[in-house]
């Protein structure tokens, strides 16, 4: 699988039907699901730049699938450079599904976004959110910084965005890794004007 969050989506959403399935009076409750799962690719996503004050000279076009890039193979979101502590806001609506301290993200924060995209902010010198909390466009859930694999280099923040469901569309046969940009989007398409 993609990543650790749709591996988990998928586990989630498949059991949870599997379960609605196995017994005759709930099937038809899987109705309810399927509306939501619909449902989800409506919800408009307007986005913002998730630093504050932050524009689009804050990160390199060319950063997103940007290759080789260590462990990682290719650098599968963007880096967006700004002082430490400056404020990261969310990009979108959405809910937090979980806050991570370690590894190469360092401390991190994803959130569910529209169109079941999980938007991803990694390296933050500290955050400020919960799972589960919901937040608005612009709600502040951590500050730049330079914490996991990103120690030692100018703070950023690593914004990546992933979708449990492949964009067939964007199957790229010339790019290294390039199957896995159907599920790695660029969040540079949403947030230059
Ligand atoms: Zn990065």
């Amino acid at each position: 699988m993609i990543t650790n969050t749709t591996q988990r989506f998928w586990g989630a959403l498949l059991s949870f039907s599997a379960l609605l399935w196995r017994d005759r009076r709930t099937r038809s409750w899987l109705i309810g699901p399927l509306i939501l799962l619909v449902a989800g690719f409506f919800i408009p996503q307007k986005m913002i730049i998730p630093v504050k004050g932050a524009s689009t000279i804050n990160w390199d076009i060319k950063s997103f699938w940007a290759y080789p890039w260590g462990s990682s193979i290719t650098h599968k979101g963007i880096d967006i450079f700004d002082e430490r502590g400056t404020d990261v806001i969310s990009a979108t609506h959405g809910v937090v599904v979980y806050t991570h301290e370690g590894g190469k993200g360092g401390k991190s924060v994803m959130i569910l976004g529209p169109k079941w995209r999980f938007h991803y902010y990694a390296h933050l010198d500290s955050y400020d959110a919960v799972a589960f909390q919901p937040v608005r466009r612009g709600t502040v859930i951590g500050t730049v910084g330079d914490t996991g694999n990103a120690t030692g280099k100018p703070p950023h923040l690593h914004y990546a965005i992933t979708s449990p469901f492949p964009y067939f569309w964007l199957f790229d046969s010339e790019a290294v890794h390039g199957w896995k940009k159907m599920f790695h989007l660029n969040p540079d398409t949403w947030l230059r004007p």
